[in-house]
C-alpha cells in the first residue's frame, strides 16, 4: 500500500515535470516562425512598405554562441530578418505568444530606431500584438506572454548581465502601464 502510494506520488511528479518541459521543439518552432511571418506579413507592410520579413531559426545556437536570444537585421534591400536562437525558443518559460511578444519588440528596434528597449516593449504591447491577436483575448494573453518574457529575461539577466532593481521595477511598470493603455513614459 505504501509502496503504491511512493509509486503514484512520482508517476505524478514524472508528468508535471515533463509537462513543465513539453514546449514546442524544434519543429514546432520551425512551424510556428513559418506561421509568424504569415500573420505578420500585412502588419510589416504597412510599417516597411513592400519589404518582406523573414525568420530565421538557429536550432543549434547555443547561449554562448549566440548570447542575445533573438535579433533583428535589414538586408541590402532592406528587407527585415529576424533571428531566434534553439537556446532561447527552448527556454521553460518561453511559449508561442511570449515569442510574439518578443518578435514584435524585435520588429521595433527595426520600425523605430533609435529608440530604446523600454520603447520597444510599450510598441509591441500597443502596437504590434493588438495587430496579431485580433480578435483573441488580447488583455490575457499580453498579461501570460509578458510575465513569461520578465522571468526569462530575470533569468538571463541574473546569469550574464546583472541589471539594477530599478531597471528591472522600470521594465515591469512599462509592461503593465502598456496593458492598461497609459501613454507612454520613458523611466530611465
Ligand atoms: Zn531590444
Amino acid at each position: 500500500m505504501r509502496i503504491d502510494r511512493v509509486a503514484y506520488y512520482f508517476l505524478i511528479l514524472s508528468i508535471s515535470t515533463l509537462a513543465a518541459h513539453a514546449g514546442p521543439d524544434d519543429q514546432e518552432w520551425k512551424a510556428y516562425f513559418q506561421d509568424f511571418t504569415l500573420r505578420a506579413g500585412p502588419y510589416v507592410h504597412t510599417l516597411n512598405g513592400k519589404h518582406s520579413l523573414t525568420v530565421e531559426y538557429l536550432p543549434h545556437a547555443s547561449e554562448i554562441s549566440f548570447p542575445q536570444g533573438a535579433s533583428q537585421g535589414r538586408d541590402s534591400q532592406n528587407n527585415w530578418i529576424l533571428r531566434v536562437g534553439g537556446w532561447f525558443a527552448k527556454d521553460d518559460f518561453m511559449s508561442r505568444d511570449a515569442m510574439d511578444f518578443v518578435l514584435c519588440h524585435e520588429l521595433s528596434h527595426l520600425f523605430n530606431p533609435g529608440k530604446n528597449e523600454i520603447f520597444h516593449d510599450y510598441f509591441a504591447i500597443t502596437e504590434c500584438l493588438p495587430e496579431l491577436w485580433r480578435g483573441e483575448d488580447i488583455q490575457a494573453k499580453l498579461k501570460e506572454s509578458t510575465k513569461r518574457t520578465m522571468q526569462n529575461r530575470r533569468k538571463f539577466w541574473n546569469r550574464n548581465s546583472p541589471r539594477s532593481a530599478a531597471i528591472v521595477q522600470c521594465y515591469e511598470t512599462n509592461i503593465h502601464q502598456a496593458i492598461e493603455g497609459f501613454p507612454f513614459t520613458d523611466c530611465l
